[in-house]
């Protein structure tokens, strides 16, 4: 393996970005922050407590009140986005170092990540300049207009996979509609999100329209997801964190977006294009370290090809390269944190007892045992699991596959359906009734006809069942950040019955 790859200035502390200044928290709180390639602590985080979400909130509603934000031209707004967009570009190398360094991912996977969070930014500059909302004329009584308004002060909490770009995903369409922020990056992986202040303050957006403050989900989290002044929370991450927050909102009847867990199905039947779907679904779970929302962890395959499917990929399996996130030639790279790693591992345990190992099963045989030797797990496959086990139901959000046989198309739909998620679904035949049959009738937000999770930022995005609630993407997201006002303006004479006349 190759000396482990250390960013230049890498921070050793990281900070709170509270009204256009870094802070650390009032109570002077810190957490550690540990590289998962030696598992030891490399920087302290500033850890926000209410105190500090409370000054964050301030700052947030001052920018949304009396700051130019929010009524700003579309027009306007788009150019600063613009900028955004060419700044996030232009730390591209910067950003990939820190989120290989940060989350383990592998160097090759991350290098694409500032171009996909760019995008976010020109997407939604271009779409509020486009946007029209409608008006419609009741003839001689009427005439109603939408006026679409900012809501205010959004929370934004994300989780430690591709973490800048799934900050992007919230940052984008929250302050291209006009609102305000506070974000709370997940406690794994606050490195990356340190890059936004800098960037945002280059590119001309007003002091207090973005917050960051980092902190424990529990602490700093909570506090977000409780407090009064923020009417609507965008959370990404596990459903059961999702279903707190769900509770948490209750009191103050927030606006809710939530992206959650997923076991998604890939299902092969025998009639689909055999290497494409081999490809596509060793890809759609094993990249970015298998930790990834929308990954194919269960493959269903059709009986006739069964076997010859398992052989082929438990064969491909075996031959990933997994090792140092920073060497060019690592397809799989580090779990992002030892928690995460002991729970993998765990579900690797219990799948033994659950299905037949064909490929990997623990660490890899070529890299060292121990913690401090990198939080590794080799590209592990279980076939002949039964839809009862748990490594079939649960997400286990890394490297790991249950493959499953079915002989026909109606087993095969009652197998996708059989969780309680349903994020996305991956169908392979070249049948064209079966693949839009099967594509309306399986239980999943999103649905690839023979192929991975390619996605245009226009689609919606989101999960049905467990994995989600509401849908973002394009005029979604806008929709999420904004209230559309109904204003109605009378033409003719009001018909008004004369009470007390
Ligand atoms: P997590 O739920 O543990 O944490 C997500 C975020 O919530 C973190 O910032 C955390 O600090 C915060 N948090 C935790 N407890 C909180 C509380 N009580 N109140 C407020 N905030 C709290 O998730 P994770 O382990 O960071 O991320 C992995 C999960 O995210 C997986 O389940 C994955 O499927 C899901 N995910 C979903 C999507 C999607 O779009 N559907 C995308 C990426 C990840």
């Amino acid at each position: 393996m190759s000396k482990h790859f250390v960013p230049e200035n890498l921070p050793t502390h990281l900070q709170h970005y509270i009204g256009g200044q870094f802070v650390d928290s009032i109570g002077g709180e810190t957490f550690d922050v540990l590289d998962p390639v030696t598992n030891t602590n490399y920087a302290t985080a500033a850890a926000g407590q209410k105190a500090d979400i409370d000054a964050a909130v301030a700052a947030a509603t001052e920018a949304f009140k009396n700051g130019p934000w929010p009524t700003m031209s579309p027009r306007a707004r788009a150019k600063v986005l613009y900028k955004i967009a060419d700044a996030v570009v232009a730390q591209e190398d910067r950003l990939a170092e820190m989120e290989t360094f940060d989350t383990g991912l592998p160097i090759t996977q991350a290098r694409g990540q500032a171009q996909r969070a760019a995008e976010n930014f020109r997407f939604f500059a271009d779409l509020i300049v486009a946007q029209h909302d409608t008006a419609l004329k009741v003839p001689g009584s009427q005439l109603n207009y939408v006026n679409r308004k900012p809501i205010g002060v959004a929370g934004l909490i994300t989780p430690w996979n591709t973490p800048f770009m799934l900050e992007s995903w919230k940052l984008a369409p929250s302050i291209a509609s006009g609102c305000t922020v506070v974000l709370k990056p997940a406690e794994f992986t606050p490195l990356s999100a340190s890059l936004w202040a800098t960037i945002f303050e280059e590119a001309g957006l007003p002091a207090g329209v973005f917050n960051l403050v980092n902190g424990i989900g529990e602490e700093a989290g909570d506090a977000l997801v409780k407090h009064p002044k923020v009417p609507l929370i965008s959370f990404t991450g596990e459903s059961s964190t999702g279903q707190l927050i769900f509770r948490n909102c209750a009191e103050n009847l927030k606006g809710m977006s939530m992206e959650l867990g997923g076991k998604s199905p890939a299902i092969v039947f025998a009639d689909a294009d055999f290497d494409a779907a081999i490809d596509s679904t060793l890809f759609g779970v094993f990249s970015l370290n298998g930790e990834r929302c929308t990954a194919g962890s269960r493959i269903l395959v059709q009986r006739p090809i069964y076997n010859k499917f398992v052989e082929a990929y438990a064969a491909r399996a075996k031959s990933i390269t997994v090792g140092d996130p920073h060497d060019p030639a690592t397809q799989v790279g580090a779990l992002v944190h030892p928690e995460h790693y002991d729970k993998v591992m765990s579900y690797v345990e219990i799948g033994k007892s659950e299905g037949r190992v064909v490929a990997g099963g623990g660490r890899p045989e070529n890299l060292p045992e121990g913690q401090e030797n990198g939080s590794y797990v080799a590209p592990t496959v279980f076939v002949d699991v039964a839809p009862d086990a748990r490594i079939f139901q649960e997400e286990i959000f890394g490297p790991v596959v249950a493959i499953t046989p079915f002989d026909t198309d109606e087993e095969a739909l009652e197998l996708a359906n059989n969780t309680r998620y349903g994020l996305a679904a991956y169908i392979w035949t070249n049948d064209l009734k079966r693949a839009h049959n099967f594509a309306q009738d399986v239980e999943a937000g999103m649905v690839w006809l023979n192929s991975h999770n390619v996605r245009d930022l226009r689609s919606p995005f989101g999960g049905v069942k467990a994995s989600g609630l509401g849908h973002e993407g394009g005029y979604r997201s806008i929709d999420f950040y904004t209230d559309q006002q109904a204003v109605h303006i009378t033409l003719g004479e009001v018909h008004t019955p004369k009470f007390g006349a």
